[in-house]
């Protein structure tokens, strides 16, 4: 029975061969910040992946440089070490303006808070993206298409009877419902949410939860969420905790 191939071998094979390439991962970045004469470092070499689909949340303490890592994950920021990559590509040492034609495509940003521009309706405020990303004429001939994707994407996150609000005549939660409306119209791949939940209550926040995931499960939109709080954290596939900058666990959510 000596040639007899393992069926354990045979499997870790296939498995090696069938690994994706992650959507968006870190590779060993380190950053710091200079504070007058000072660098104070932030991240000591972090490797994260996202597969394509996930949903994952960071959890760590204040200051640990989690908000950090999203920024450079997202292209807001670049890494003093290291590389940020998406499907295996550098990204991170891209020029400029191809960094920001790319930010603009690929991720959608959501805040603690909301950033929303008060002067302007939440239709307006949600329709903002896409005027950013067209030339004036291109918006000016497209915008009742755009229009109609702002309208659907309004409600999709349950707020299609606050139109022609403005961001004042919102409560918290509505806004960071405005806020994901805003980061989904221009059809990102990767939303990356910094503490989304972080000025809402605990229903309100809860409420946010399950509409990400479900954006998640239903579209497959890739999700790396920062959160301070476990029980949100839980609400994600798999997540990781940064400590002063170091990745220290991994866990499966249940
Ligand atoms: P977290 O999001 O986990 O609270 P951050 O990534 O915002 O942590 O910050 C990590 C550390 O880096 C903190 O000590 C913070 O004061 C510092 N820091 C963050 N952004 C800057 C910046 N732009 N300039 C200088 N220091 C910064
Ligand atoms: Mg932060």
């Amino acid at each position: 029975m000596s040639t007899t191939i393992s069926p354990f071998n045979s499997l870790l094979q296939r498995e090696t061969v069938a690994m994706p390439v992650p959507h968006v991962a870190a590779l060993a970045v380190q950053k710091a910040y200079r504070k007058g004469e000072h660098s104070v470092p932030v991240l000591h070499g972090v490797d994260i992946s996202i597969r394509k689909g996930e949903f994952l949340s960071i959890i760590g303490q204040s200051g640990s440089g989690k908000s950090t890592l999203m920024h450079l994950i997202g292209l807001l920021d670049t890494p003093d070490v290291g590389e940020v990559q998406l499907e295996g590509q550098r990204i991170d040492d891209l020029p400029a303006r191809t960094r920001d034609e790319l930010r603009n495509r690929v991720f959608g940003f959501v805040f603690q808070f909301y950033h929303l521009l008060p002067e302007l309706s939440l239709m307006e405020n949600v329709l903002t993206p896409l005027m950013i990303r067209h030339s004036i004429w291109n918006y000016w001939k497209r915008r009742r298409e755009f229009q109609e994707r702002a309208r659907s994407m309004i409600e999709r996150v349950g707020l299609g009877h606050r139109l022609t609000h403005k961001p004042s005549e919102l409560s918290g939660g509505e806004m960071q419902r405005a806020a994901i409306a805003r980061a989904l119209v221009a059809q990102p791949e990767i939303l990356l949410a910094d503490e989304p939940t972080g000025n809402l209550d605990a229903k309100t926040g809860r409420e946010i939860i399950d509409l990400m995931s479900r954006l998640n499960e239903r579209e497959q939109l890739t999700i790396v969420m920062v959160t301070h709080d476990k029980a949100i954290a839980a609400k994600a596939h798999r997540t990781v905790k940064l400590c002063e900058g170091r990745i220290e666990t991994f866990s499966d959510a249940a």
